[in-house]
Formats: structure tokens, C-alpha cells, sequence
């Protein structure tokens, strides 16, 4: 029940934070006997920590990032009535890790119907809604298979498909012929397929959604700082006027921690990754995306990308030959016999393709609410989206759904459990023992 207010002697860090991702703003107090501080907390709305601005409140909105995350909140605001300033430090959205010539729609679903597994299927149903709009012009949904690709992963889907009972339409297990026909390519695995899934070309949608009469673009401009200010936030770049707002929604990627606010780490984590683009002839390429240890599109525009690599311990912004080697392995072992090695067109040395970074958070849920420092206290006019990690495409629509509906006032789309789910609170990185404050 919203309100109901909580007190415990403890004030230790892992319950505070649990408490602060079940909905409580909590507090520090002085303890009692020979306990310094205790903790205090009232439960949120129902929906997430902090309450929806009424809609006529909200006078000026900024996103910070023209990925498809804030690509796509511009938008989901635009059509609502609202305007709103979109600032990248590039000259164009949708170059960072949303700018890849193709991606895949696809979630992966856990074998338990927890939240976690309800987040991902009502972002890919969502998203598969959202992207006819834009069919056979940034959205091809052209069928996907995820491969058993290895025998624990047979074994996983084996369990997945026992433990659950979903329609036919959203998923079905199916055999390694019936892959292949479905693909048009031979493949030895069997998989799940997903009819009404397929691949986008993400940099285009970007630049498309931007284009509205109520959204301001503001491109080159590189954000240093966020300083509030008299109730408004003041966004400062390098030499650049100030862009002042109510509300700023932070849709940096792997950036994003470099602009938060407050002192203190966040649990996100940038990881590079390469994708490799294939001339489709040197390839037998599926009419289908097909997934397992990476994917491999199907062919467009005498092209085919084939992806990606999850490099942890590499933070280089260049192509590397190595990564390209790693792809075409991966395809090696996933589609075997797929890439026409004797080709001189594959040469990992002289291969184009793409280094981006995801931004990943220590669950692997994405991020889409209110900021809210340590405590759980909102920080007011401050959201974050991002954290998609692997799977923006398909978190993203329905996150800015939810994000919109917040900024605009509206009943917000997603119920309790998974907004508490996706809540920015539970990304504090660090123990803090004084209440948290503005680093402005
Ligand atoms: C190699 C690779 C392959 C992938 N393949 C897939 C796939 O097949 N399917 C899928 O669903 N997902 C895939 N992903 C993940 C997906 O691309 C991301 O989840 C998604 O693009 C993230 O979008 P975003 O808007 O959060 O971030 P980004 O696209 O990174 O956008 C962030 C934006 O913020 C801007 N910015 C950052 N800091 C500042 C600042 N200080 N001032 C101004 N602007 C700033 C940047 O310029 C950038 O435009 C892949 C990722 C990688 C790296």
C-alpha cells in the first residue's frame, strides 16, 4: 500500500538497497542504545519510487542521447503534445551503439515466468507492434531462430518449452529441418523460433523518429555538466549556452554514469563489442535472422553483418582484426560451412564493421525511472534510460512507453513489479555513510 512506512535497526547497505528496489524511499535516523543509525522508509505509489509530474507541470523536456533510446522517447513525447530538446555530442543519432546497419530483435526468456521473463516478453511483443510502422524500411521481420546451439542450450530450451505454454505465434520449438526450410540454408540445430521477430536497421530508425516538428535537435553538443538551479536543471557543454529544463532524461549508453549528478559509482558497465560486415556473396545467408553464440542476419543490400563480440577487458573505439576473426568462428561453429573461406572477400585483415559499446548493469535489467540517490529519494527533474545491454531493440519501445507516460502524467504502462524492476535505484554502486549530494 503506498505510504505504509517501514523502520528497521539496521542500517546496513544490502537492506537498504532492497528495500529501496521493493518501492521504499529510505532514510537514515540515529539509532538506539549502541546502534548510531537505523534506516526509515515510506513505500512509493505503486508504480516506482516518486510520483508522476501532472502533465501540465511539465514545461520543458531534454534527452541527453539520440540512440534508440532517447531516439525513441523524443518521439513517444512528440506525438503526445509535448516538445522536447534532443542533445548528442554527435553530429547525427543513432551512431553509437545504435548505429549498426543491422540488429536483431530478440529477448531471451528464462525458463521461470518471473518478472524478469515478463519484462522481456511484454518489450518484445511490444516492440514487434511498435516497429510495423516502419516495415521494409528500418523493421524487416523476417523470422528469427535462436539455435540450440550447444547441448546445455538444447538442454535449456528442452526445460523452457516443458516449463511453459506460450502461443504458437510468439514462440515454438522446432526441428533442425524445419530450421533449415525456414532458413533456406542447412543448419544441424534444432531452435525456437520466433515468427513475428526479425531485424532493424537501428542508425536509420534513429534519424527517422528525431525528425518531428516538436523535437529541437541539438547535435555537437557535448554534455559536461547538470547543475539545478531555482528548481530548473542547467545543461552545460563545452563553450556552448546552457540548454535549461524541468526534466532531463539521461539516455547517454555507456556514458550515461559520466553525467548522473550525485556522488558516487553506479553499477553500470560498458562492454565493446564488434560486429562484422560481410559481402552476401562470400556468405550462405539465411532468409531468417539466426542466432546462438552471435548472430547473422540475412542479406541486404548485397551486405550481411554477422555479430558480435563481447569483449570485457577491451575498451578500444577501433576495428580490430582480431574481433573480426572471433565473428567468423563464431559463425564457423554456429552456421558451419557458412562463409566461403577461399573467398578473398573474408579476409578478417581487410573486413568493415562496427565497435560500439553496450551499457550493461549488474542484473542485466535495464534502467528507466526517476533518479533516485542511495536512499531511494528522487532527485527531483533527473531520469535515467539506458542500461539495454544486448537487447535495446527490443527494450527500448516499451521503456519509453513507460518513461513517456511518466513525463507526460499519464497511468503509466507498466505495472508495479516491473517498474520497481527497471527502478534507477537499485544501480547504486557503493556503501555510502553520509546522505549522498548533489556534486553540482
Ligand atoms: C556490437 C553491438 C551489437 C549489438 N547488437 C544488438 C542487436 O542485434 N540487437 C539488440 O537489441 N541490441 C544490440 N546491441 C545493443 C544495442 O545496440 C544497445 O542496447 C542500444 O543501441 C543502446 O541504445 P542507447 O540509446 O541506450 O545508447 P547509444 O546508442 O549508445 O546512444 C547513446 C547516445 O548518447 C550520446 N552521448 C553520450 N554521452 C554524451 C554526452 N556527454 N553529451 C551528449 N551526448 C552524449 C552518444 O553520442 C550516443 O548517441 C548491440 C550492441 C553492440 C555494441
Amino acid at each position: 500500500m503506498p505510504g505504509a512506512t517501514i523502520a528497521t535497526f539496521t542500517s546496513v547497505g544490502e537492506v537498504r538497497r532492497r528495500l529501496i528496489a521493493a518501492g521504499f524511499a529510505m532514510r537514515k535516523a540515529p539509532g538506539f542504545g549502541q546502534k548510531w543509525d537505523m534506516l526509515t522508509g515510506t513505500l512509493g505509489d505503486a508504480t516506482s519510487p516518486g510520483t508522476p509530474p501532472a502533465a501540465n507541470d511539465v514545461e520543458s523536456i531534454a534527452i541527453i542521447g539520440a540512440g534508440v533510446a532517447g531516439s525513441l522517447l523524443a518521439r513517444n513525447l512528440a506525438e503526445r503534445g509535448l516538445h522536447v530538446t534532443v542533445i548528442d555530442q554527435a553530429q547525427e543519432a543513432g551512431t553509437a551503439a545504435s548505429g549498426n546497419i543491422q540488429g536483431a530483435l530478440y529477448v531471451k526468456l528464462g525458463i521461470e515466468f518471473n518478472d524478469q521473463a515478463k519484462l522481456g516478453l511484454s518489450s518484445l511483443l511490444f516492440s514487434q507492434r511498435y516497429y510495423q510502422q516502419f516495415g521494409g524500411e528500418h523493421w524487416h521481420p523476417s523470422g528469427l531462430v535462436q539455435l540450440a546451439h550447444s547441448d546445455s542450450e538444447q538442454d535449456r530450451q528442452n526445460r523452457f518449452i516443458a516449463r511453459n505454454d506460450y502461443p504458437s505465434a510468439v514462440l515454438q520449438q522446432i526441428s533442425p529441418e524445419q530450421v533449415s526450410e525456414l532458413a533456406g540454408i542447412p543448419l544441424t540445430r534444432g531452435g525456437l523460433w520466433f515468427p513475428r521477430s526479425g531485424w532493424l536497421e537501428p542508425g536509420g530508425l534513429c534519424r527517422d523518429l528525431i525528425e518531428h516538428e516538436r523535437i529541437f535537435q541539438c547535435f555537437g553538443f557535448d554534455v559536461h555538466r547538470l547543475t539545478p538551479c531555482n528548481g530548473k536543471w542547467h545543461i552545460a557543454g563545452n563553450g556552448e549556452q546552457d540548454v535549461v529544463v524541468d526534466q532531463v532524461v539521461i539516455c547517454a549508453g555507456h556514458q550515461t554514469p559520466d553525467l548522473i549528478p550525485l556522488k558516487g559509482g553506479f553499477r553500470f558497465r560498458a562492454i565493446r563489442g564488434q560486429v562484422t560486415h560481410l559481402p552476401a556473396k562470400a556468405v550462405k545467408c539465411p532468409d531468417v535472422v539466426v542466432c546462438g553464440s552471435g548472430y547473422l542476419n540475412p542479406a541486404h543490400g548485397g551486405m550481411t553483418l554477422a555479430g558480435a563480440t563481447f569483449d570485457l577487458h577491451d575498451s578500444s573505439p577501433t576495428l580490430s582484426t582480431e574481433s573480426h576473426r572471433d565473428n567468423l568462428s563464431m559463425l564457423d561453429a554456429m552456421v558451419p560451412g557458412s562463409v566461403d573461406r577461399d573467398s578473398g572477400d573474408v579476409d578478417p585483415a581487410k573486413l568493415d564493421g562496427k565497435v560500439g559499446f553496450r551499457c550493461t548493469t549488474h542484473d542485466y535489467q535495464p534502467v528507466a525511472g526517476p533518479l533516485v540517490d542511495a536512499y531511494g529519494q528522487p532527485l527531483e527533474g533527473i531520469n535515467l534510460f539506458t542500461g539495454l545491454g544486448s537487447k535495446g531493440l527490443s527494450y527500448a519501445p516499451l521503456l519509453a512507453e513507460y518513461l513517456a507516460d511518466r513525463l507526460s502524467g499519464q497511468p503509466v504502462c507498466l505495472p508495479g513489479s516491473l517498474a520497481i524492476r527497471v527502478a534507477t535505484g537499485r544501480c547504486h554502486r557503493v556503501e555510502i555513510t553520509e546522505q549522498e549530494t548533489i556534486s553540482a
